[in-house]
Order: structure tokens, then C-alpha cells, then sequence
């Protein structure tokens, strides 16, 4: 037993020894390893710690996709400089950054760009929830589409010149587009956007119930969505408006910078100062950064028009294009120049852009317009998804993938970013609030329109829960490419700018699709006070010929309610020709898309579009009987609201109608006619708020005004135009119920 214990002592000792030797070894050994890893990592942590302290919320995980990304975009950078030397452009910072001001939420700036236009009080926010957010997508999404013949992608415009730069590939004319169907079994199931959470089995199920699923083959693997940036440590955190900063320039370049500013009514001169790849921040809902999305998303071709747009800002929007999407899903970068005059957007351009493999560059050879341009652009791209930006913006960390997610998912869904706003005078990038969604209010006027905090809890929506919008803003969006020329792309009717946002939201929402704003995608975007280019013909026309169009084409009857909030001089062929409108007809027929009625029922209910502004019995309060009509002739008789006889609409044009007769005169007298939209058709002026005689029916005829009187007579009353008399009762009237001013 004792020398067992003792054996056991002296083996104690040396397993003690044993023990603080390797103790020891393993403490030098970590030294050595961190020293090395310091070494390495010194000036990546450092400017992590400079990004962090600017940018919160990055996510700067590196996976080996993220590394292959910031190993390509460190040459582009240094390309992107080389070059831009050459047309004069500094891409570092000659003022120092205000310091004080972080750019983050400026509720202030809000309504101010995107948002200048004040939402219409008459547009409420959304009441049903059956239409609210993502809580009924079969309401919305029509299955008529299902029929809609092939439509042929538009060919390359007339007279476009096309250059592909450091690519064998030729531009080739699209191959006839093959119908997709839009069946309710091609939608994959979400990964749950606001969860971290996937069951790619239960994914993978769904597609082997399925085998008539035909776009995208779905393979549900997914992956935390991508916060790709090379700009994430920017090699000049002290540059001019790096990390999206405020920035001043010093009162001894005011007058230069007045004179640079109608360039491109904004800022031009500061924006020549700010580095074309600065970092931003990252204006994300906290939660977007840990969402998932699938392995297999599409492709896109990302197609920035332009017309003699500012040199800075352009670049700047096609940089951050390459450096914050992901390679493999960025199929190229498509510039479409509209016929622009600035020289420096022709050789210097091409030279520049040629450094750039993803980069084509279209030059038109006649100003086709903001429409036509996008539609040379999609005729040529190759990508599966069309993703349309204008050419002074900013994309933001991860705002690719949530956007090609919501059309991988579904493909009759258009998906636009929510947009940031770019300072036109500080350039600072400002993050906007959430919760806002597009809409219209008459005479089809573009507005945002902020979801209340009711609505919201209501819905139980996070953040980052995608919101149905009647209609997009227009400059920014993703689009399935087959599904667009299935839509008949735009109407190439449509000139230089302006309605074509309304249109395109119309066609998608009536035909089958929905349109979303995806939160956790982010684009900033440069508003301006005016359009610093040329309109061919005058502007306020062609913005309203445009309008005109879309609402021929897609309001039905409530285009009277265009016409009559102030745009009944449209109406007259003679003052504006809108031109021909038949394939837009016919392709709506060939849709068998929806009425404009169903879409304010179900898409925008909140919008008030009484069909007429007042409607019933037709009362004169000196009479004290009701207008009616028996064998086409006016006549009084006892007031009696079941007597169809006696129903009169008071319409959005002005006319007083049964049926399609109205009220017109004939030499005096008051006789039905059959109605006309005219704008000489008479018209009468009643309850405006403008009128000194807002109870009487005043005739605006041929300049000269008279009112709508009865006469007593014991035998037949006569109804006739007088002149205007504030105090007659017998020139007084009412109708039963008004429903607008
Ligand atoms: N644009 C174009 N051709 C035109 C008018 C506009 O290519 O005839 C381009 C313009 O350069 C910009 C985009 O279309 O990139 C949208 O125009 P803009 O920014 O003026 O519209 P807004 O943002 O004010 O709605
Ligand atoms: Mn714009």
C-alpha cells in the first residue's frame, strides 16, 4: 500500500509539471497567433472601427462571396479615380464633412421631395385590411392575365445606336417572349420575411406537389440577405459628404455654385466635390439585414436613362450600382442617353464606362423621352428582371435582393425601393420614415401617403413588411422582364415625361399584378424643383396629353373625374390631339384586364371618386316642384323621388344629364340633347365655391353667363336662360344629394 502512495506522489508531481508547462505553451502560443493576426487585420479593423462609429447596423460579416466582391470593386475604385481625373471630376473631399449632424430621419424633409407632393386629404389611409398589406393577395391578384396573348418585346428604337464595351456579346434582338403563365401554383412560398426563420423542406414540398410550377425552378435554400458594400470602409472618411454628411460650400464659391446650379437644379458644384463611390448610411429597418432570401433569385438588368444629366451624380448612381449589388445578380448595368447634348456624355462617357464590363451604354440617335428610353433599354437587356432607376441616385447597402425576392416569389409583382432622399442642396442622404405608400388624388396627381400608427398596429406590420401601393412614384422599380412586355411594356405614345407611373400602375394592378414598396430596400434619390432638360413641345402640355392618354385608356367612366378637377380643355380635339389610342384599347381588351371600378374597390378604396358631384331630384325653390322629362321634353311636376322621370346627375363635366341627354338651349329656350363631351357642349356652373350665385344654375356660353329659370304659367311652365338675378327664388335650384364640391 505505501509505495503504491508514494509511486502515486511522484507522479502527481510530474503530471503537475506537466499540466503548467503546457499552460504555458498554450499562453505563448496565442501571443504569436494574435500578433500575426493583428498584422493582417490592423488596417481592416481600423476602418471598421472609423465605418462603426459613422454607419451603425452594417453588417460586416465576410463571407467568401463578400470577399471576391471587395477584392473586384477595390480595382474599380481605383479605375473609377484614374478615370474621373480625366474629365475633371475630384472624387475626394476638397471641404471637410460637417461633423455635427448625423444624416439620419429628417421628418422635417419628408414631405419635402418625394413627399413635397401633399398627400390629398381626401386620400385616407388604407381601411380594409382585406387590401392592406399582404394580408389578401387572391383579392389583387387577377388569374386573367393567365390568357393574355404573347406580346413581342418592343424592338430597339428607331434610330439607336447600340455599344457594348469589353464584351463579345453582341446586342441581339430578344427572342419572342414565351407566355409564363400567372397561375396562383407559380408563386413559391416566402421565407418568411420578418423571421430569420425558413423550412426549405417544407419549400421543397410545395415545388414536388407541384410540377407545373415553370418560372424560376425553386430550390428553397435560402441565405441571410446580402449586405454587400465596397464602400463600407471608404478610403477617405474625411471626403466632402462621405457617409451621406451634410456638406457646405464655403461662401467664397456661392457665385460658382450658383452658376453650376441649373446643370441639374440641384447642387451641382458641391456634388463634384463628394467622392463618386462615398459610403452611405445604411437607412434599413433594423430587422432587414437579418432577413433571408433564396439562394436562387433572378437575375436583373438595371437601366438608368438619361438626358444631358450631370456628370458626378450619374457616375456616382452607376458606382453604387456595382458596388453594392450582388455580381451574380447584377447581369449589367444598361445606360440609355436620350439624345443628350452634353458632349461630355458621349466619347468621355464611353471611355469612362468601358473600364466597366457590366456597363452598355445606348446612345439614342433622336430624343425619344423618358418612356421611349426605358423601352431601348429593356429591348436590349438580358437579365430576367428589369430594374429601372433614374440617373442621380444612390442604391443603398442590400437593395437588390428584397426587391428580385418579391418577384421571385411572384412574378406579376413590381417592386420599387422605398426612396431615400438626396439632398438637392446639401447632398446629404436622408432616410425617409416607413409606412409611406404611393397614391393619386385628382386630376391624377402623384403623392405619398403615410400609413397611420393605427393602421400599422392594426396590421401588426413590422418595418419591414412590403406595402401595397396604388400607385408607384415611377423612377425606381423592379419588374419581371416577360411579365413587362406581357403587360405591353408602356404606351410608346407616352412623351418625354410625366404619366407614365399612373399608366404602368394602372396596367399592373388592372391586369393581374400588384405593386409593392419593399422597406428593406433603399435607394436615394436627388429631387429637384424642376426637369433641367429640354421638353420638346411645352412641358404643362405634354405632361397633360400624356394623362389624357392613361386616362382614356384606363379610367373608364371615371375619366370624367380627370376632366372635370380642371383638364376639361383636354376634351377639345382641336386644342390638344392625344393621338391614337387603339392598341392601347385593344391590348387592354386582349388582357381582360379589370374596370377602373374594381380597382378603386379593391386596390385604393380610400380614394373619393363619386362618380357625379350631385345627383336626384332637380328642385326649384320658387316652383317648389321638381325638373322631369316625358317624351324627350322638360316639364315640372310634383316632386316624387320614385320617378326616374324626375333623376337628374349633376356630372364632373357640368352637364345636367338623364341618361345621354343633357340639358342644352336653343335660342333661348332649355330642350334634352343628346350629350356631348365637347368642351363648347354647355355646361352649368352650380354650388362653386368661386360663384356669387352658387344656388343657381349659371350657363357659361360663348363668354357670357345667364342662369337656368322657370317662368309660371298657369298653363305650361317655360324653362328658359335669363339673365342672372341673385334674389329670384325661380333661378334657384337643388338637387336631392350632392357628393363634391
Ligand atoms: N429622362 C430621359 N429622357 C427624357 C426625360 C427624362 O431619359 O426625355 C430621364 C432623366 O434623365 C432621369 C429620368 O428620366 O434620369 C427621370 O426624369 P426626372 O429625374 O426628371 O424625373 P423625376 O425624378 O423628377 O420624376
Ligand atoms: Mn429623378
Amino acid at each position: 500500500m505505501i509505495p503504491c502512495w508514494r509511486y502515486l506522489r511522484s507522479s502527481k508531481s510530474v503530471l503537475g509539471f506537466v499540466f503548467v508547462a503546457s499552460v504555458i505553451w498554450l499562453l505563448l502560443d496565442m501571443a504569436v497567433l494574435r500578433l500575426s493576426v493583428r498584422d493582417v487585420n490592423t488596417r481592416l479593423l481600423k476602418e471598421r472601427v472609423i465605418r462603426r462609429q459613422d454607419l451603425t447596423r452594417r453588417q460586416d460579416k465576410v463571407t467568401p462571396l463578400m470577399e471576391t466582391f471587395l477584392e473586384e470593386s477595390v480595382v474599380k475604385q481605383e479605375v473609377s479615380d484614374k478615370v474621373s481625373d480625366g474629365v475633371d471630376v475630384q472624387p475626394v473631399g476638397l471641404y471637410r464633412r460637417r461633423k455635427d449632424k448625423a444624416a439620419v430621419k429628417d421628418n422635417q424633409n419628408r414631405r419635402g421631395n418625394p413627399s413635397k407632393v401633399k398627400p390629398d386629404s381626401v386620400a385616407k389611409e388604407p381601411v380594409d385590411l382585406q387590401n392592406g398589406v399582404e394580408k389578401n393577395d387572391s383579392v389583387a391578384l387577377s388569374r386573367r392575365a393567365v390568357n393574355a396573348k404573347i406580346i413581342e418585346p418592343a424592338k430597339a428604337a428607331p434610330n439607336t445606336s447600340v455599344r457594348v464595351f469589353n464584351q463579345p456579346r453582341a446586342v441581339k434582338e430578344q427572342p419572342p417572349v414565351q407566355e409564363l403563365p400567372l397561375k396562383e401554383d407559380n408563386q413559391k412560398e416566402p421565407p418568411n420575411q420578418g423571421a430569420r426563420n425558413t423550412s426549405s423542406a417544407k419549400d421543397e414540398k410545395l415545388q414536388l406537389q407541384n410540377n407545373s410550377i415553370v418560372a424560376h425552378p425553386v430550390k428553397a435554400s435560402v441565405h441571410q440577405v446580402l449586405s454587400l458594400d465596397a464602400t463600407a470602409a471608404p478610403r477617405d472618411p474625411d471626403a466632402v459628404g462621405q457617409f451621406g454628411q451634410p456638406a457646405t460650400v464655403p461662401s467664397e464659391d456661392s457665385v460658382k455654385m450658383k452658376q453650376r446650379w441649373n446643370e441639374g437644379f440641384f447642387n451641382v458644384y458641391l456634388s463634384e466635390q463628394i467622392p463618386l463611390d462615398r459610403a452611405i448610411p445604411d437607412t434599413r429597418p433594423e430587422i432587414c439585414a437579418g432577413n433571408v432570401v433564396h439562394d436562387e433569385l433572378p437575375s436583373t438588368s438595371v437601366i438608368l436613362c438619361f438626358v444631358d444629366e450631370v456628370w458626378s451624380t450619374l457616375l456616382r448612381s452607376v458606382h453604387s450600382v456595382l458596388n453594392r449589388s450582388p455580381p451574380h445578380l447584377l447581369k449589367e448595368i444598361i445606360l440609355v442617353d436620350d439624345f443628350s447634348k452634353k458632349r461630355y456624355l458621349k466619347e468621355n462617357l464611353d471611355h469612362y464606362m468601358a473600364n466597366f464590363s457590366k456597363v452598355r451604354i445606348i446612345h439614342l440617335q433622336e430624343r425619344q423621352g423618358l418612356i421611349r428610353a426605358r423601352m431601348a433599354g429593356a429591348a436590349v437587356a438580358t437579365g430576367e428582371v428589369l430594374t429601372f432607376l433614374d440617373s442621380h441616385v444612390e442604391c443603398n447597402v442590400g437593395w437588390l435582393e428584397p426587391l428580385l425576392e418579391r418577384i421571385y416569389l411572384d412574378r406579376s409583382k413590381v417592386a420599387c425601393p422605398v426612396i431615400d432622399v438626396i439632398s438637392d442642396q446639401d447632398m446629404s442622404y436622408k432616410m425617409v420614415d416607413n409606412f409611406q405608400r404611393g397614391i393619386f388624388t385628382w386630376p391624377l396627381t402623384f403623392g405619398w401617403n403615410a400609413l397611420s400608427d393605427e393602421y400599422v398596429k392594426k396590421n401588426n406590420m413590422t418595418a419591414a413588411d412590403p406595402i401595397r401601393c396604388p400607385v408607384m412614384a415611377g423612377g425606381l422599380f423592379s419588374i419581371d422582364k416577360k411579365y413587362f412586355y406581357q403587360l405591353g411594356a408602356y404606351d410608346p405614345g407616352l412623351e418625354v415625361w410625366g404619366g407614365e407611373n399612373m399608366e404602368i400602375s394602372f396596367k399592373v394592378w388592372m391586369c393581374g399584378g400588384q405593386i409593392e414598396i419593399i422597406p428593406c430596400s433603399r435607394v436615394g434619390h436627388i429631387f429637384r424643383g424642376q426637369n433641367p432638360y429640354q421638353f420638346p413641345n411645352d412641358r404643362r402640355k405634354t405632361v397633360e396629353r400624356n394623362l389624357a392618354r392613361v386616362a382614356e385608356v384606363w379610367l373608364d367612366e371615371y375619366k370624367e373625374l380627370f376632366y372635370g378637377h380642371g383638364y376639361r380643355h383636354l376634351l377639345d380635339n382641336i386644342v390638344s390631339d392625344i393621338g391614337d389610342l387603339s392598341q392601347q384599347i385593344q391590348l387592354r381588351a386582349k388582357l381582360k384586364c379589370k374596370s377602373f371600378k374594381w380597382y378603386l374597390d379593391n386596390v385604393y378604396p380610400e380614394l373619393e371618386a363619386p362618380l357625379v358631384k350631385a345627383a336626384g331630384l332637380v328642385f326649384n325653390r320658387g316652383l317648389r316642384t321638381c325638373l322631369s322629362v316625358h317624351a324627350g321634353v322638360l316639364f315640372f311636376e310634383t316632386c316624387d323621388l320614385s320617378k326616374q322621370s324626375q333623376h337628374f346627375n349633376y356630372t364632373w363635366l357640368k352637364q345636367i344629364r338623364q341618361e345621354d341627354m343633357c340639358v342644352d338651349h336653343n335660342e333661348g329656350r332649355l330642350i334634352l340633347q343628346p350629350c356631348s363631351v365637347e368642351r363648347t357642349a354647355l355646361h352649368w356652373l352650380h354650388k362653386s365655391s368661386k360663384s356669387k350665385l352658387p344656388q343657381h344654375l349659371v350657363a357659361e356660353n360663348g363668354g357670357k353667363q345667364a342662369c337656368m329659370e322657370v317662368i309660371k304659367s298657369s298653363k305650361v311652365h317655360i324653362l328658359h336662360l335669363a339673365a342672372c338675378n341673385v334674389d329670384s327664388l325661380f333661378q334657384q335650384w337643388e338637387f336631392t344629394n350632392y357628393y363634391a364640391q
